[in-house]
């Protein structure tokens, strides 16, 4: 690698980082001294008030959003053999869910400005087995959730939004959770809303949301946090062999806390964007993420395109010298066709979805998180720009 001369942080700036302060830590030393860890009144109340703020009907707390999607796919009795149609711009979980049934991730390319799931190459992908349609909400900036719905509704299919990244996102004036069938989302440590470990299944329909709940547990069939106090009794039901996806009540204390830090994380996240935007749009050999005009962006991401023409360099050397910087940088997302479990079972080659393939060669995912500094910012600014002014084909 060539080594030019750049300004070195003298901490390295981590990708991620969850915005906690001793809020969160009161919140779940409370729970622990509660003596009461598991599942209980914390998540009922974590629920509730997730399911007020994104309009949903029914809230199901869990300890992933990839067991929301795989819950979700279970209660719209997705069987072996079935197909669901999703994008291989995504995360392992969205395609791996389906996977669980024995049905099979039928891929669909991306559209090149927003890389969410190219909607006009939908319709070709169904087949008499399609069963669900799992948009995904890259960097949480929403799918054309419209244009999806017209399409599930013509031909019979669910929808369950991947909207890991998307809290809180506006689609067209509405809170994302509010919209299609289900929507998934994730409290993973870097998400922009963050337990640790967490997740949340939103739905408006009463049958769903009680197997879903249902089956988070064991299949048993009723709450069974309630055997344990006055008001509940030793007797339950097994209705199915349900799984163990409950939420804790420590991850919902934090949950309760970072749901009231919402707007004040998301405002310092657009405030660091429009820094990013300002600095690297002008520039030649970058471009700052496409703005849909129908979604709020959350910025859980901010994927910067290289303009590889422009530049000397690839991608890989890009983040070499980001790294020699003390910048933490990642990449969303090694398209799903790409990996060996699904090149080797389905037998896709990288071109199969060129847009993905295209778009994967010069992304790098920026560090973007409501505890940056405006230091930390600057850093990252100085950084990208003098590689790519000293890179400038
Ligand atoms: C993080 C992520 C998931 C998985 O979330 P978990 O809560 O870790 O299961 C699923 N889909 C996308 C797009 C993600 O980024």
């Amino acid at each position: 690698m060539t080594q030019i001369q750049l300004p070195v942080r003298p901490t390295f700036l981590p990708f991620a980082k969850p915005d906690v302060d001793q809020r969160e830590i009161d919140a779940v030393s409370e729970v622990i001294a509660s003596g009461w860890l598991t599942t209980g009144p914390k998540t009922r109340e974590f629920e509730a008030t997730f399911a007020a703020r994104v309009g949903a009907k029914h809230a199901i707390a869990v300890n992933s959003a990839t067991a929301a999607m795989h819950l979700a796919l279970e209660a719209a009795g997705l069987q072996a053999g079935d197909e669901v149609i999703t994008t291989t711009m995504t995360f392992a979980a969205t395609a791996e869910v389906v996977r669980y049934f024995n049905a099979k991730p039928v891929l669909v390319d991306i559209d090149p400005l927003t890389f969410n799931i190219d909607v006009n190459q939908i319709e070709a992908a169904i087949t008499p087995r399609t069963k669900a349609i799992i948009p995904v909400h890259v960097g949480g900036q929403a799918a054309d959730l419209d244009a999806v719905q017209q399409i599930a509704d013509l031909h019979g299919l669910i929808v369950i939004e991947d909207a890991a990244h998307a809290l809180p996102t506006e689609y067209k004036g509405r809170m994302v959770g509010s919209i299609s069938d289900f929507t998934a989302f994730s409290f993973y440590a870097t998400k922009t809303l963050a337990t640790g470990e967490g997740g949340m299944i939103t739905t408006d329909n009463d049958e769903w949301a009680d197997r879903c709940r249902v089956m988070s547990l064991h299949g048993i069939s009723k709450d069974a946090w309630k055997r344990y106090t006055s008001e509940g009794n030793w007797y339950y039901e097994i209705v199915a062999p349900g799984f163990k996806y409950n939420l804790t009540d420590v991850a919902a204390a934090m949950g309760l806390v970072q749901l009231s830090k919402l707007e004040q994380m998301n405002t310092r996240r657009q405030e660091i964007a429009r820094r990013y935007d300002a600095a690297f749009g002008p520039h030649p050999a970058l471009e700052p993420p496409a703005i849909s005009p129908d979604s709020t962006h959350p910025y859980h991401l901010y994927i910067l395109r290289l303009n590889l023409d422009a530049l000397t360099i690839d991608r890989n050397e890009f983040i070499n010298h980001l790294r020699t910087a003390n910048i933490g940088v990642s990449v969303h997302w090694i398209p799903l066709h790409m990996h060996p479990y699904y090149r080797e079972t389905y037998g896709y080659r990288p071109e199969d979805y060129p847009v993905a393939f295209a778009e994967y060669q010069r992304i790098i995912s920026l560090p973007i998180y409501s505890s940056m500094s405006d230091q930390d910012v600057n850093d990252v600014i100085a950084a990208v720009t003098q590689i790519a002014d000293h890179f400038h084909a």
